[in-house]
């Protein structure tokens, strides 16, 4: 059965081909380092890596790039905020940013092009966009004229009336038309800029990703574009608008949009004091259950981040961790043929059900439902089957299964030392473990209060005690 992926484009889910078969060219757009990564960074990064993983996991070969902005408005203006050379705030954020990523164990893509490292091709695209018609220059300033392109508004759904209502009137005379917007921009005194047919500047936001995608993708139509469903216009439809007439090709065949993030109810935004980077997010919360909490909406949602939310999150992670647990032991036995599976776990059904909801585009929650209730079976086996033949073997089996899910597509359950407990914590847990099946309950609420002061909160749950960070 084919993946469906929802188009934007299209605006309907349609049967995933990529151009070449077997062979999938994704590019999804990156940072802007001119700050730290905040939450909403955290979901766009690793949905797309859970998304990378499966279509690998199907046997696509993936050739994913994401870009970053290393010059920009933003990165200027808060350079001089600071005081520091912009190189300097780029390469911070840009020293952080890779910290997250591995604090969040996703993958590097295979190539992360930054837009002064092909300031050259970018110029080439805005010389071709300028000798087709498509492009004007005034006085050090390029511009792309939207209304030569007919398609203007195809991704976004808008009719160019309509976006000229919504477009503030800039007080820029130098626009031929207020929809127009900035290839290439002429640095001011100060302002960083590379040399150009149009004089000293730097190039637009949008140019450097139609740009990039397609030189490291090597193509003239990539197979899925994604980001953020707030990046669809004017980003998205401008990247479409400058790569169409070079190439003669359609751009992209599918987009991918995510859904935004709030923070209880609330826009995520420094001045409302709700701003929460990846890192200030860790210090809380384990990074299987961040991961959890988005996997638990589907990818085009808009989320709700809470604590409410996220003590879920840990308690689904904790289930996975506790029948893992109780699985090991049997991995360690030899007494059966690894040739026969017992049909009454039935694991080729599994593995359809898991399957089929990832094909449906992406569809992680329905997926997660199938893995718990695949690890409720599995539990449900352990307990009133022991004498099956394979009894050892099939419990075996599951708990692999479950790790390939876990591990291979949703990246959860990495050996990363941040996601354990400590050595302390560790033995206090086993220590409370003890008390609660001896039914002391005194000596488990004193461990309880103890843990908590080591900064490790337990709950208990009907599978046993889980813990998060707090
Ligand atoms: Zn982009």
């Amino acid at each position: 059965m084919a993946i469906r992926i929802y188009n934007s484009l299209t605006k309907k889910k349609e049967d995933f081909v990529p151009l070449e078969e077997k062979v999938v060219r994704m590019y999804t757009c990156g940072v802007t380092v001119y700050d730290q990564c905040h939450i909403g960074h955290g979901r766009s990064l690793y949905i797309f890596d859970v998304i990378r993983r499966y279509l690998q996991f199907r046997g696509y070969d993936v050739h994913f790039i994401r870009n970053i902005t290393d010059i920009d408005d933003k990165i200027i203006n808060r350079a001089q905020e600071l005081q520091k050379s912009w190189e300097t705030v780029v390469q911070e954020n840009i020293d952080a940013y890779k910290r997250d990523l591995k604090a969040l164990r996703i993958d590097e893509a295979d190539v992360e092009p930054r837009a002064t490292e092909n300031i050259e091709s970018i110029q080439r695209d805005i010389t071709g966009l300028i000798a087709k018609g498509y492009a004007y220059e005034v006085d050090g300033d390029v511009y792309f004229r939207v209304r030569q392109f007919k398609r203007y508004g195809q991704l976004s759904g808008q009719s160019i009336e309509k976006m000229l209502e919504a477009v503030r009137i800039e007080p820029d005379a130098k626009k031929a038309d207020p929809l127009d917007f900035a290839l290439w921009k002429k640095s001011k005194e100060n302002e960083p800029g590379w040399p150009s047919p149009w004089g000293t500047g730097r190039p637009g936001w949008h140019i450097e990703c139609s740009c990039m995608s397609l030189k490291h993708l090597q193509c003239r139509t990539l197979d899925i574009h994604a980001g953020g469903r707030d990046l669809i216009f004017p980003h998205h439809e401008n990247e479409i608008a400058q790569a169409e007439p070079l190439t003669g090709k359609p751009f992209a065949q599918y987009w991918i949009h995510h859904g935004l993030l709030t923070i209880n109810g609330q826009k995520m935004a420094k001045s409302l004091g709700n701003f929460i980077t990846i890192q200030e997010a860790l210090k809380t919360y384990r990074v299987d259950a961040l991961k959890m909490f988005f996997l638990a909406s589907h990818y085009a949602s808009a989320i709700d981040f809470s604590d409410e939310r996220m003590k879920e999150a840990s308690k689904a992670v904790e289930k996975i961790s506790i029948l893992l647990k109780r699985v090991e032991p049997f991995s360690k036995t030899k007494s059966e043929s690894k040739l026969w599976e017992d049909p009454s776990l039935a694991l080729p059904a599994w593995r359809e059900k898991f399957s089929e909801a990832m094909d449906d585009d992406f569809n992680t929650p329905k997926a997660l439902a199938c893995l718990f209730d695949f690890v409720s079976e599995t539990h449900r086996f352990i307990d009133t089957h022991q004498r099956d033949r394979a009894y050892h073997h099939t419990i075996t089996a599951a708990g692999k299964l479950i790790e390939q899910w876990c591990h291979e597509i949703f990246g959860l359950l990495g050996d990363d030392a941040s996601d354990k407990p400590s050595e302390e914590q560790e033995r206090l847990l086993q220590e409370r473990q003890e008390a609660r099946r001896n039914k002391d309950f005194r000596r488990s609420d004193e461990l309880r209060d103890l843990l908590r002061e080591k900064g490790c909160i337990v709950e208990d749950t009907k599978e046993g005690q889980s813990w998060r960070r707090g």
